[in-house]
């Protein structure tokens, strides 16, 4: 297998209105290989003409087109048509996905493309279980409470899992009956471009799924600012949504926000220390730090802070840097030198505010890897709650550790940034370890392990500033309750 065999030669083309097009001016991004920052494909950049005939053509197809009044089985049909579509072509995914993040190609092709294919067939199978309720009030009223689609939807896309979120929330909203406008990051917008073959070939209506790749601003503004558009849903960092909600403001639209995290992994000293570290050390390294809901905070109890130190330390320096398509490399490249640079930044703050470097904190030396991304796993001890490096996403391979004595202390430290996103806890007792869980204030939490196993039936709600509404189907949906007076003769006076 050669992954550029599955690279277009020709600039990657928008998807409006059930058809490929180049936007207007013609203009073209580079798409570059963060691993060795060389281009390697071209994508066409929309512009606001461009966005207005995506709106015009989700308009349409929801409210005149055969979409809007679409059985829900006949909508099921066809996602699970383009499922089946996405699984024969899941390599030529991966390999895209792995050229323009940088990720590892397994994980990809087995865990994050196996997600990809399950969303299709769950929301296959949830479009048609979409049910509302009967609230008993008097013998004489029928209260109904049904669910419907918000009508067109925007959704904006994050660069750090675009295939797996894309397709999750892609298929969430159409199973609710929604249309949709995607707008992948400028950095990650191949596996997007290439999903809109998926659904045409699969058959969907013309302006049911519309992809447009280009600028945050412009494209992400025009949908949020426009009254044509129903919903916008985000994905991304906590600053853009908030910029979000100010732009949302004059047409009051619903938005849903999945933001940024700064997630406490809280460790007791009744646990093997030699498995909490590997557990502490994955739950921040994964994707090189860039997941939203990684443990970048490590709470540790003092009787085995050293101890913890210096076994973590080890498993970070086990790390294999390199190429995702390496089968030994463990640790990925970051997507951009813009965002490596801001990590380097963060680096050097943790250094000048006090922090005890403990391993990392160096770039390498290695001339294959200085042409890439790469930052080494990087572990600060003794880091204090004041510091900007405690309080501030890093989305980087990068964790901070801070010593806690007490139950009640952990908790404290864990609640204490502007994030409420995930977060561990890791004891052999297990009324502690739920203890600590409900008292930690986050959306996710894990017990003696670190990652939900594909979270696909569960919402992940992010609390505090890490977000805006609840995941899943229900997030694309609006409720309307009906009364019935079933009472003759019931008239006002
Ligand atoms: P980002 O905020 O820079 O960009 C997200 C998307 O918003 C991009 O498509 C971007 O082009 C677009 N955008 C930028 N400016 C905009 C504007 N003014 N109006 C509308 N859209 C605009 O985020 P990122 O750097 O792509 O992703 C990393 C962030 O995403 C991290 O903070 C991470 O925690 C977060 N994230 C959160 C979750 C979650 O589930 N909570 C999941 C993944 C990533």
């Amino acid at each position: 297998m050669n992954p550029y065999d599955y690279v277009k030669k020709e600039p990657y083309k928008l998807y409006v209105n059930g058809e490929f097009i180049i936007p207007e001016k013609g203009e073209t991004f580079d798409v570059v290989n963060p691993v060795n920052n060389e281009v390697f494909a071209k994508a066409y950049k929309a512009g606001t003409k461009e966005v207005d005939f995506a709106i015009k053509a989700a308009r349409e197809a929801y409210d005149n087109g055969p979409w809007g009044k679409m059985s829900a089985k006949d909508r099921s049909k066809l996602l699970l048509k383009a499922g089946k579509i996405l699984e024969r072509r899941l390599e030529e995914f991966a390999c895209i996905e792995t050229l323009e993040c940088g990720k590892l190609f397994g994980s990809v092709m087995y865990y994050e493309g196996g997600m990809c294919v399950d969303a299709f067939e769950y929301f296959a199978g949830k479009a048609r279980c979409i049910e509302g309720k009967v609230v008993p009030i008097d013998s004489n009223t029928i209260n109904m409470v049904q669910w419907y689609p918000h009508g067109v939807v925007g959704e904006i896309l994050p660069w750090n899992g675009p295939f797996m979120m894309g397709c999750q929330k892609i298929c969430a909203i159409l199973a609710a009956g929604n249309t949709a406008i995607v707008k992948p990051s400028s950095w990650a917008s191949l596996s997007m471009l290439l999903l809109a073959e998926v659904f045409d070939e699969a058959g969907f209506p013309k302006g049911v799924v519309n992809f447009l790749a280009g600028s945050g601003s412009v494209i992400g503004n025009a949908l949020v600012e426009s009254p044509e558009v129903d919903m916008v849903a985000m994905t991304g960092g906590t600053s853009t949504g908030k910029s979000i909600i100010g732009a949302s403001k004059e047409t009051v639209k619903e938005i849903a926000l999945e933001l940024g995290g700064k997630s406490p992994n809280i460790i007791f000293d009744d646990v093997n220390v030699d498995d909490a570290a590997k557990w502490g050390r994955w739950g921040f390294t994964l994707n090189s730090g860039q997941v939203c809901v990684s443990g970048t905070r490590l709470i540790v109890h003092r009787n085995i802070y050293e101890e913890f130190l210096e076994k973590l330390k080890a498993e970070a320096e086990k790390m294999v840097p390199g190429d995702g398509f390496d089968s030994n490399t463990t640790l990925s490249t970051l997507i951009h030198k813009d965002h490596a640079s801001t990590v380097w930044d963060y680096i050097q703050k943790g250094k000048d505010e006090g922090a005890r470097l403990i391993c990392g904190g160096v770039p390498y030396s290695d001339e294959t890897l200085k042409k890439g991304n790469f930052v080494p796993v990087t572990v600060f001890a003794d880091v204090t709650t004041d510091m900007s490096i405690f309080q501030e996403e890093i989305f980087g391979p990068v964790v901070c550790v801070t010593p806690f004595d007490t139950e009640e202390e952990a908790v404290a430290i864990a609640n204490s940034t502007k994030y409420g996103l995930a977060g561990g806890v890791f004891t052999k007792d297990i009324k502690r370890g739920l203890r600590v869980a409900q008292a930690v204030d986050s959306g996710q939490l894990y017990i003696n392990s670190y990652f939900s196993k594909g979270m696909i039936e569960s919402p992940g709600t992010g609390w505090r500033e890490s977000g805006l509404g609840v995941a899943g189907i229900q997030k694309y949906m609006i409720s309307k309750t009906i009364f019935v007076d079933t009472e003759e003769g019931s008239v006002p006076y």
